[in-house]
Order: C-alpha cells, then sequence, then structure tokens
C-alpha cells in the first residue's frame, strides 16, 4: 500500500509517500509559507530535490500541488492519485477523550476540534489540511494519529498536578507528555532489538531542539517529561523546561512583563540560547565550548544534568531499567551528550562503549556487553511510525 503521511502545520505541510510493505519512502517534501507566498519543495527517492516557488494562499493548494508532484509524469512516484491508497495525518493533541490511532470520521475531527485550547497553533492546522485532503481525494481512506495517544496510559498518579482536582475535571489540566510518535517507535524498535522480554523497563531520550524523555514498562507509557504543554521538562534549544511558577509572577512585577510576555520568553528566550548567551544549535555549542566559551559549557552540562536527573527519577519510578535509547537531532548524532549524561548513570552498573558511542545518526549498540543497563541509538522516524498506524487501523 501507498501511504501518504501528513504532517500540517498553520503554514507548512510536510508530506511522505511510503510503501507499507517494504518501509520505503517513496517521496517526501515540504509546503512553506502557505497563505503567504508559497514555496513547494518535492524529492522523490534517488532523485534531485525540486524546488520552487507556488502560490499558495490556503492548504488546498499545497495538497494539490502535493498531488501534482507524485504524478507528474517525468518526476513522480504515482501513475495516479488512485495510487494513494490511504491517507494519514498527524496530529499534535487528542486530549482526554483521544486515546489511539483513528479513522477520520466527522465526529473525530469535531473532537479534535474540541481540543485545540490545548494545542492551539497546530489542531486547527491539522483540521485544514484533512479537509484540503478529503476535498481532493473524497473517496481514499484517512486515518489520524495522535502525538499525545501514546502517553495515554501513564497513571492518574503521574499524569495529575498536586492542584484542585476540578481543574483535571472541567478544564482538563493534567500533563499529557510530547512526541508520543517518537517514544512509541523507539521504544517499540528496542523492545524488538531486546527480543521482546516480559516486564522490560525502557527510558527513550528523545533529544532535539524540543526535548523529552519517556519510560515505558511492557511498552506502555509510564512518565513523560512533557507537560500540559511541552515547555515541560528538559532544558531544551529555546525552552527552559521546569521552572518554579512563581517566578512569573516574580517577573511580571519586577520588570512589568505581562503573563503573556515571560512565557513567550520561557519558550523563545531560554533554555540552552539563554544559558550561552545566543547559541541554540548544539553543534554550536560544543565547537564553543571546545574554544573554551565557559557559558556554552555550563549550557551542554546543565542540559546533561536535567536529563540524567529526569532518568534517574523514572528508574525509581519503575524500580529499575533495562535498556535507555537515544534519539532525535542531538540523541542520534552527538556522542558528547550521551557520553556527558550516561556520566551520571554508572551506579547503575551503565557502562558506555566509548568507541561505538562514536556513531552517528544510525542504530547501534553503544554500551558494554558487561554493562547491567543496554544502551542504545535509534534513529525515530516519525513518518512510518504513522504510515504504520495508519495501515494498520485501515486494514
Ligand atoms: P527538532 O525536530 O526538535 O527541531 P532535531 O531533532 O532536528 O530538532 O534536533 C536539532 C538538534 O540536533 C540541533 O541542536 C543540532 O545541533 C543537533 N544535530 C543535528 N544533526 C547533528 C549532527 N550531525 N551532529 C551533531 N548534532 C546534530
Amino acid at each position: 500500500m501507498n501511504v501518504l503521511v501528513i504532517n500540517c502545520g498553520s503554514s507548512s505541510l510536510k508530506y511522505q509517500v511510503i510503501d507499507s510493505e517494504t518501509e520505503k519512502v517513496k517521496a517526501k517534501g515540504l509546503c512553506e509559507r502557505i497563505g503567504i507566498d508559497g514555496r513547494f519543495a518535492y524529492q522523490p527517492a534517488g532523485g534531485e530535490k525540486e524546488e520552487s516557488e507556488k502560490p499558495m494562499p490556503t492548504h488546498n493548494e499545497a495538497v494539490a500541488y502535493v498531488i501534482e508532484a507524485l504524478t507528474n509524469e517525468k518526476t513522480g512516484v504515482l501513475k495516479s492519485l488512485d495510487e494513494i491508497d490511504c491517507v494519514g495525518h498527524r496530529i499534535v493533541h487528542g486530549g482526554v477523550n483521544l486515546t489511539h490511532s483513528y479513522v477520520v470520521t466527522e465526529e473525530i475531527i469535531k473532537e479534535i476540534e474540541d481540543c485545540s485550547d490545548l494545542a492551539p497553533l497546530h489542531n486547527p492546522a491539522h483540521i485544514l489540511g484533512i479537509r484540503a485532503c478529503q476535498k481532493l481525494m473524497p473517496s481514499t481512506p484517512m486515518a489520524v494519529v495522535f502525538d499525545t495517544a501514546f502517553q495515554q496510559t501513564m497513571p492518574e498518579k503521574a499524569y495529575l498536578y498536586a492542584i484542585p482536582y476540578k481543574f483535571y475535571e472541567e478544564d482538563k489540566v493534567r500533563k499529557y507528555g510530547a512526541h508520543g510518535t517518537s517514544h512509541m517507535f523507539v521504544s517499540q524498535r528496542a523492545l524488538e532489538l531486546m527480543g521482546n522480554p516480559a516486564h522490560s523497563k525502557i527510558i527513550v531520550c528523545h533529544l532535539g531542539n524540543g526535548a523529552s524523555i519517556s519510560c515505558e514498562i511492557d511498552g506502555k507509557c509510564q512518565e513523560n517529561s512533557m507537560g500540559l504543554t511541552p515547555l515541560d521538562g528538559l532544558v531544551m534549544g529555546t525552552r527552559c523546561g521546569d521552572i518554579d511558577p512563581s517566578v512569573v509572577e516574580f517577573l511580571c512585577k519586577k520588570r512589568g512583563y505581562s503573563v503573556e510576555e515571560v512565557l513567550r520568553i520561557f519558550n523563545k528566550e531560554s533554555g540552552v540560547l539563554a544559558v550561552s548567551g545566543g547559541m541554540s544549535d548544539f553543534r554550536d555549542l560544543a565547537d564553543a565550548a571546545s574554544k573554551g566559551n565557559d557559558r556554552a559549557q555550563l549550557a551542554l552540562d546543565m542540559f546533561a544534568y536535567r536529563a540524567a536527573k529526569y532518568i534517574g527519577s523514572y528508574v525509581a519510578a519503575m524500580n529499575g531499567v533495562d535498556t535507555i535509547c537515544f534519539t532525535a537531532g542531538i540523541g542520534e548524532n552527538n556522542g558528547m551528550i550521551r557520553g556527558m549524561i550516561c556520566d551520571y548513570l554508572t551506579f547503575l552498573g551503565l557502562e558506555l562503549d566509548d568507541e561505538a558511542n562514536k556513531v552517528v545518526g544510525d542504530e547501534k549498540l553503544i554500551s558494554t556487553p558487561e554493562s547491567k543497563v543496554a544502551v542504545y541509538v535509534i534513529p525515530t522516524n516519525e513518518e512510518l511510525a504513522i504510515a504504520r498506524e495508519t495501515v494498520a487501523l485501515l486494514k
């Protein structure tokens, strides 16, 4: 089956066509600046990337260009629209009710709309993408895969905040976690690599510009470091992660900020960017630190320290750990950070294989045979996870 995977933002649309039998990407690309001037990119597997400016007043035009490129006589990978067997849409937030993947129906779209206040930048855009696909492919079956679904197995004691219960009951304020599709993909792959043992305890570190850590018992998510929103948890590229909420009021009073301004600073001007004094990319940070920039080094130290603290707390939450996995831009590519984090964890009997830990971007066991905890680098693949879910659901 050919699965078209769509990841829609308010002004962008990422797409991939995946052959579900071979799990290979046939083509991929990106529509950007939707509603502004429109930029289109398309790349067939093994072929040249094509980029062009195309007018895209709405998501409808974007989807139309995607179909046109995929079925283009010269460079297309499909003969006609009929060869798209199904469409899988990534959805950021499913609230408390949407707990797994679903076939798209009007009721499901309404539910996605209903939890838009939990992801105001994302959910409305996802619906635009669904509608555009429905318009151009009215008889193609579609599924929605939620970033929050994998975390729905978290126990109440993990996802509730210790604030008045009515805020949970009436306003749905709780921990939802994030990057669920990635945590699902990587933990399932880790289980396979471990030989699917019973009572497995896994920790997944999704370390990218946005970063989160999760833990799974028997493949079921128990915890995720993100909270109601993706601001919580780790120190990130530009986000502060854990912070005493009183800092908000303190800064508002002291500096005359509005709550919105403080939250914008916490989201966009904090994290390693703020600590280092201007760098959010970990390649720049590593480079600067190696040249003696103390603030860059401090940012790296804080990032690794916070990540190690989360791992330690999840080891306690699960009363043990068998396997720790690293994924996403930093987790897959940055051996130095993996090493810095694992240095805190030798008390677990964890022993990193320094040579194996040099791996960049490939799946690899990076702990020694003697290590009491297996450590893997497992490249994440959210699109493939969405394609698998879509096919499983529609079959
Ligand atoms: P997001 O998807 O949250 O925007 P990514 O998962 O792409 O983020 O991660 C971005 C981070 O990954 C950057 O800090 C970047 O430095 C790091 N990164 C990406 N590729 C490499 C690489 N080859 N070597 C080292 N770090 C890398």
